[in-house]
């Protein structure tokens, strides 16, 4: 399987050329000086260079720097259109003529393996993995050098979220789009999504409608009374609710449960007597 979009874009269109930031001509002096204005600075600084005056020499002289890539995050309650974001910049970048594939997690099985679907309907193909490290060997190491984009879709499920965006952007130059969940149904940080936020060019929290007042929802409760972290659902296990709504469910939701749990115990003490 593999879901290059469009390759004959990418064909007509080579990566771009590598940006130099700090080129400069060979007879530009490459050592740092403070000398154009030395009552400022004391003499110590122009005797003993600090030591980022050869970091910067090495930017300057350095012939091969690695190509720039970019991270741009995607965060929200479920229901928030993560997904569709996801998607329309994926296409978007498709139009542009770059070359993209979709990666999501092999734990979501509710639309199929191969595609990704938003709640609209909309559907593209993809890659279905249990870790992001196996991407690179699995879509085949020269395909992977010729990718510009790369989507990865319900992002808190994988573990090596952080390694892989950043070599793919530091180190191979690519353009990662991150959609996923930045809390659980507990409003806890959920797998590694917030860990890349230092890493990320740009952030976007989205919304959803709270589905008991209309109000933007942040946040999304989870209807049932199960309490592990993974639970894979739709809208018969969740719901985004604005804050208001978001106690009062944990609050009814816990005193459901508390009841439940209390029958369950009335109803094993019955079975031994
Ligand atoms: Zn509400």
């Amino acid at each position: 399987m593999k879901s290059i979009l469009n390759p004959k874009f990418s064909a007509l269109c080579p990566k771009s050329t590598t940006f130099t930031p700090f080129s400069l001509p060979s007879q530009f002096p490459t050592r740092f000086s403070f000398t154009n204005n030395p009552s400022r600075f004391p003499n110590l600084l122009r005797r003993n260079p600090p030591p980022f005056s050869s970091l910067i020499r090495s930017l300057q002289t350095d012939p091969t720097p690695p190509p720039s890539g970019e991270i741009h995050v995607i965060v929200g309650p479920m229901f928030a259109g993560k997904t569709t974001s996801l998607l329309s910049r994926i296409q978007s970048e498709t139009a542009s003529g770059r070359n993209v594939a979709i990666i999501k997690s092999s734990k979501d099985t509710r639309y199929g393996l191969d595609s990704i679907v938003t709640h609209d309907g909309a559907k593209l193909p993809c890659w279905a993995l249990t870790n992001l490290s196996s991407f690179k060997l699995k879509f085949g190491v020269d395909a992977y050098e010729q990718l510009d984009v790369i989507g990865i879709d319900e992002a808190q499920f994988f573990d090596d979220l952080y390694e892989f965006c950043r070599e793919a952007a530091d180190h191979d130059g690519k353009t990662v789009i991150v959609a996923g969940l930045d809390g659980n149904y507990m409003r806890r940080s959920f797998g590694s999504v917030l860990d890349i936020i230092p890493l990320a060019d740009s952030v976007t929290k989205l919304t959803a409608r709270c589905e008991m007042c209309g109000k933007r929802a942040f946040f999304t409760l989870r209807k049932t009374q199960e309490t592990q972290i993974e639970l894979i659902g739709g809208v018969d296990v969740y719901m985004p609710v604005c804050r208001q709504h978001y106690v009062n469910g944990q609050v009814a939701i816990e005193a459901a449960r508390l009841v439940l749990e209390s029958q369950k115990t009335q109803c094993g003490s019955h079975t031994h007597t």
